[in-house]
């Protein structure tokens, strides 16, 4: 049976995860945790236990969500901070902007939640940013294959 990763909480080695049968799509890999999961709770027979497995250069989608204070130079900063961590982004979206402060959702590659968080940790030291957190999609029922 095929098996993709949820969009909604995109999980990463190091979380606890948890796979919901689909018909169509396969077996769809959350992290335990998730709130989306709350809608397959009267249908035990689609959950499947997991556990990770793969090798170990293999890469993985990690999303954080990023306030950023709006001035010169503040979304350099964290791109050479990602870069000087050694880490790739694979997609970068503007999904607000108060005041001032630009709210942006950075993909970045990586191996596991402990290179994740590694890097989410270097980031909040940065001048430039407000405040940063994993994004974790709450209101999306649509599930999106997993892309690199
Ligand atoms: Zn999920």
């Amino acid at each position: 049976m095929n098996s993709v990763f949820a969009n909604c909480c995109s999980p990463l080695p190091g979380d606890k995860i948890i796979g919901i049968i689909h018909p169509a799509q396969g077996i769809v890999i959350h992290a335990i945790g998730c709130s989306i999961l709350n809608q397959y709770t009267d249908y035990p027979e689609r959950w499947i236990s997991l556990s990770w497995e793969g090798n170990k250069g293999d890469l993985y989608i990690g999303k954080m969500r990023i306030l950023l204070l709006n001035h010169p130079g503040a979304l350099a900063q964290v791109t050479t901070c990602i870069y000087e961590m050694d880490c790739n982004i694979s997609y970068i979206k503007v999904i607000g902007r108060k005041m001032d402060l630009i709210e942006m959702i950075f993909d970045i590659e990586v191996k596991g939640v402990h290179q994740f968080n590694t890097i989410l940790t270097a980031i909040k030291k940065l001048q430039s940013v407000h405040s940063i957190e994993r994004f974790i999609n709450q209101n999306k029922n649509t599930l999106h294959h997993f892309y690199l």
